[in-house]
């Protein structure tokens, strides 16, 4: 088999030695007579699988103990109206800082449930970087501040996070979670969806601080509630136990390969060949994000007309890439260069940027 370029946004590339581990044990999990999908999450088995995947994540991004790992499901998106219908409450205000399209949804659903006000913004740059730490201006009574690291889809990534002192600093790192060090204790709530950087789909990490889910209100249903989740060690109802067992086997692919420094600057490594591709080409191909604000992630990137990128795109595809065309809020073309995306990848995809170039240039 040849494995594609991927460049998908999302579900994405998986490393190769977790697809393989995994089909090794697809049928028969360590000589249970079935496979893990099979097996009660009430099981010593799986047990263990849960509690493996949550301390893979402490060791890994260093987590700090008064903090819990939840491994839920709904996707991000859930987590967009579950941060406001836990702290949100009458007399406060939800704070956001709107770098694009995934910070806009969110603040959507926290304007369902109470107040909320925009602590910066970039709209007027048309969301092409994100806003100086400066300008951040946090309402009084705030009851966080939420904050896209990466946005998938404009290609923009927070250098550094803002400081908001007793106010929580809520994040969305779906698409850059463990693409990076992090001081975790900086943050009050940390959530991404797993399908960019850390397996498949079908399952949501929350890392969250002791002190915030203490007392969500009475009101909101079981399941919406962080309390029930902790209190039961993210096995209060059924898990996406396969997503779960994934995002275990692509945590130890991590931790062998050296851990989070070591996957960052393969990252740089990765997305430095594109982006000197892109700045080395006269203006035949131009970045989407401003310089300071470009993602190790997502690098979006156009071409002069858009004819010339549908034909970037078929001839991409007729050479094995996968997954270049822009979003459609945005356009052009995007390359997604996740954790398990290889520098082979990477170097394919610069050599046949200049190429392309030198034959349409
Ligand atoms: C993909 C993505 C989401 C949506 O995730 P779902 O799991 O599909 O709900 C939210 N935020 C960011 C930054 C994303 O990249």
């Amino acid at each position: 088999m040849k494995r594609a370029f991927n460049f998908n946004a999302g579900p994405a590339a998986l490393p190769l030695e977790v697809l393989e581990q995994a089909q090794q044990q697809f049928v028969e999990y360590q000589g249970a007579g079935m496979s893990i999908m099979e097996m009660s999450h009430r099981s010593e088995l799986y047990e263990q699988v849960n509690n493996e995947t949550q301390a893979l994540f402490r060791e890994i991004y260093g987590i700090p103990d008064n903090y819990h790992v939840l491994l839920l499901q709904g996707g991000a998106s859930t987590q967009f109206a579950t941060i406001p219908m836990n702290f949100l409450t009458p007399d406060k205000v939800g704070a956001y800082v709107m770098t694009g399209a995934w910070a806009e949804k969110a603040i959507k659903e926290a304007k369902l449930v109470g107040e909320t006000a925009v602590a910066a913004t970039s709209e007027a740059h048309k969301f092409n970087r994100i806003p100086a730490l400066s300008d951040i201006q946090l309402p009084d009574q705030a009851a966080y501040l939420h904050i896209t690291t990466n946005e998938t889809i404009g290609g923009t990534q927070f250098a550094e996070f803002p400081q908001t002192g007793n106010v929580p600093l809520i994040a969305d790192m779906s698409s850059d979670i463990l693409s990076r060090p992090v001081d975790v204790s900086q943050f009050g709530l940390i959530y991404a969806g797993a399908q960019k950087n850390l397996g498949p789909s079908g399952v949501t990490v929350v890392i969250v601080r002791d002190d915030l889910v203490k007392e969500s209100p009475k009101t909101i249903p079981a399941i919406f509630r962080y309390d029930t989740h902790v209190k039961a060690g993210s096995l209060y109802n059924t898990p996406p136990s396969f997503s779960v067992y994934m995002v275990n086997l692509v945590l130890k692919w991590i931790k062998a390969r050296g851990g989070v420094a070591q996957i960052n600057q393969y990252n740089r490594d990765k997305t430095k060949l594109i982006y000197d591709t892109i700045d080395q080409s006269g203006g035949f191909y131009y970045g989407f994000a401003a310089p300071e604000s470009r993602s190790l992630m997502n690098i979006t990137f156009r071409l002069q007309d858009a004819e010339l990128e549908k034909k970037f795109i078929k001839q991409s595809e007729a050479e094995g890439f996968v997954g270049l065309k822009g979003h459609r809020d945005v356009g052009g073309l995007r390359a997604s260069t996740y954790n398990a995306v290889p520098l082979e990848s990477c170097k394919a995809l610069a050599e046949f940027m200049a190429e392309f170039q030198k034959n349409n240039g």
